[in-house]
């Protein structure tokens, strides 16, 4: 039987309060020796997507959406302690660089205080792994120092997402891919990519950071304080509990759901065996996500699909969520062009988003707006949206990632 533990922690623990939560937690489930032996590796790997503190002005759905350094500091000195070799690697988002992402986390002083190294993992290579049964996927990349390692510490943050609902123990795997397979995942299915990924990568603990979480939709910061630590040693038992306590059915999060059909863990909490605090304890409702296709259609705008990542759609539907859907009554005739081949519509301001729609922004004779990152952020695409409203006339920093039309 999958075992997962809650153990409740301070408000504002300091890093030896971490270091005993952590170890506590983990020895609830049979302690770091049930996991690894001296010699094996471990490879720690945090959800460290973004660079740390990066906190968009005007933003709240960016802040705080990273993994504690704390929490990794205490999980490597953890198996350093019992002589295993301990390496603390991640792949952060596509267009980012690993060392800038670790260097604004202070990895390397994380590894050094507890006898680890850190890894560039995107610059290790990669394996093709084949799939225990994939619907999507008969093989997946998959970076070696991921393959190789004897137990993977998995230590994502208890938070929601804008294309999966929750993001947690699974999801967090998907950082031990390399980019190219990350896009692919995120143009061919996303939530199936992430269930199929499951069954080749599985952490042997996962521990998660649930001490402040992070709801993208939250009005006020996008921090979620839920006041725990909890361990599980099945990624998608873990995360079912997580499910759970963010006040959600574990089995209408589509990635676990489809995870759980694959057969890689448990997804009815009756089947898990629940240890420490009860989970109505520390139940935090977070917030839920509203559908991108009807905030567009909400708010009397067009949407143009052409063959659309996952990732545009979300940067769309947050953005609208953010903003409101009343807040375009009575605006101009907004079209929002999305995805390969989209084409823009006429009599209608066009803001293209994504990378994607540049040849059709070209071919409109730069009409419109044109958010040109791959994927766009949500701030970028707020902020043509802004603009278009007649809202947000002035340039700053993200105006860097929006294109405005010549004319
Ligand atoms: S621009 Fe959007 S649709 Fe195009 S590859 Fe990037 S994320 Fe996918």
């Amino acid at each position: 039987m999958d075992k997962v533990a809650i153990l409740r922690v301070l408000d504002k623990p300091d890093d030896e309060e971490i270091y005993a939560a952590v170890r506590a937690a983990v020895e609830m489930i049979g302690g770091p020796a049930a996991f690894a032996s001296r010699g094996d590796t471990v490879l720690v790997k945090p959800n460290w997507w973004w660079k740390r503190q990066f906190i968009p002005q005007d933003s709240r759905s960016d802040a705080y959406s990273t993994t504690d350094r704390r929490m990794v500091l205490a999980a490597a000195r953890m198996f350093s302690e019992i002589g295993c070799r301990v390496k603390i690697g991640e792949d952060p988002e596509c267009f980012l660089r690993t060392e800038e992402v670790f260097a604004s986390y202070g990895a390397a002083e994380l590894a050094s205080r507890s006898g680890a190294e850190v890894v560039n993992m995107r610059r290790n290579g990669f394996q093709e792994v084949l799939t225990v049964g994939g619907r999507l996927f008969e093989s997946i990349r998959v970076l070696n120092d991921a393959v190789e390692a004897d137990l993977i510490v998995n230590l994502p943050l208890m938070k929601t997402n804008f294309l999966t609902t929750i993001t947690c123990c699974l999801k967090n795997m998907k950082g031990t891919i390399p980019p190219a397979e990350k896009r692919r995942f995120h143009q061919l299915g996303l939530d199936q990519g992430i269930a199929d990924l499951a069954t080749v990568v599985q952490p042997g603990l996962n521990i998660v950071e649930a001490i402040i979480g992070n709801d993208v939709w939250d009005i006020d910061n996008g921090t979620k304080a839920v006041g725990c630590i909890i361990a599980g040693d099945n990624p998608l038992s873990t995360d079912a509990v997580v499910a759970r306590i963010m006040d959600y059915e574990p089995t209408e999060i589509e990635h676990l759901a489809k995870a759980y059909e694959l057969g890689v863990g448990e997804l009815e909490l009756e089947k898990i065996r629940l240890i420490g605090t009860p989970i109505e304890e520390v139940h935090t409702p977070f917030t839920k996500i509203p559908d991108t296709i009807r905030l567009v259609e909400q708010a009397g705008l067009k949407l143009v699909q052409g063959r659309v990542c996952s990732s545009c759609l979300g940067a769309i539907g947050m953005a609208m969520a953010e903003l409101g859907p009343e807040r375009f009554a009575g605006g101009p005739n907004i079209a929002l062009i999305t995805g390969l081949d989209a084409e823009p519509l006429p009599e209608h301001l066009n803001i293209f988003v994504g990378a994607c729609t540049r040849r059709a922004f070209e071919e409109n004779g730069r009409r419109g707006l044109f958010v040109k990152d791959c994927p766009p952020t949500c701030a970028s695409t707020r902020f043509a949206l802004l603009h278009a409203l007649g809202e947000r006339p002035e340039q700053d920093y993200y105006w860097d990632s929006v294109e405005l039309a010549e004319d």
